[in-house]
């Protein structure tokens, strides 16, 4: 386990990668009520649970970004061991949420469920922590129905794979639109400030200011943007 981070008071947050794909699972609660969700907890279950007991977490809700495998494929079996509901990505990810078990079969992973989420979620819709309200936006590209989870005050965004440390996210799978997660990066990502820390799908965290700097594929001197 690695990054615990404290965006605000309130809010704690520790990433935990899991899968063949490394993906970082978050675990986020509100560490006076000890409410939590997961967002994309992609698989390994048993050690998602046991980072939640550790924590003294009761998980309420898992949030998940989009519908990739290593994303979604354990958020069926969390939420059927918590009790609680499914909640995301936006329901043009469906199609990739029904397919899931096919998908981890071709690379030999067994135990991985395909998920239909209690709710989708919509540009401008906000989800709610013991009172804590995240807002969401609408981030298709690497697919499409992949949204974007931040806390205004707090300053940390979750934002799947649409973005990295130093890169973005793939559009060569089927239905990705390179134009399109260029888009959503800088007219959705970028106004919410330069200061607001993000925890990718895989690998460490950054600030979306540290992006437009030196990263490759969006950074502004990249964009043309003075
Ligand atoms: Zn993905
Ligand atoms: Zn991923």
């Amino acid at each position: 386990m690695t990054d615990q981070t404290k965006p605000q008071p309130k809010l704690a947050i520790q990433v935990i990668p899991v899968t063949p794909f490394q993906q970082n699972t978050s675990l986020l609660w509100h560490t006076e009520t000890m409410e939590g969700v997961f967002i994309d907890p992609g698989g390994e279950v048993d050690k998602l649970m046991g980072a939640a007991e550790h924590f003294g977490v009761k998980i309420v809700e898992v949030w998940l970004t989009h519908g990739h495998l290593d994303h979604a494929g354990g958020a069926t079996e969390v939420a059927e061991r918590a009790g609680c509901k499914i909640i995301g990505p936006h329901k043009d990810d469906q199609w990739l949420l029904d397919d899931i078990e096919a998908q981890w079969k071709k690379y030999g992973v067994e135990g991985s469920r395909n998920c239909v989420p209690d709710q989708y979620l919509n540009d401008g819709d906000t989800l709610t922590l013991s009172g804590e309200t995240f807002h969401v936006l609408h981030t298709p590209g690497h697919t499409p129905g992949h949204v974007v989870i931040y806390h205004e005050e707090g300053g940390i965004a979750f934002v799947g794979d649409v973005l990295f440390r130093g890169s973005i996210g793939r559009t060569d799978f089927p239905r990705g639109n390179h134009q399109q997660l260029i888009d959503s990066i800088t007219k959705k990502l970028w106004p919410l400030g330069n200061h607001m820390q993000f925890v990718p799908g895989h690998n460490e965290m950054s600030t979306f200011g540290q992006e437009r700097r030196d990263n490759g594929f969006v950074a502004d001197s990249v964009l043309g943007v003075v």
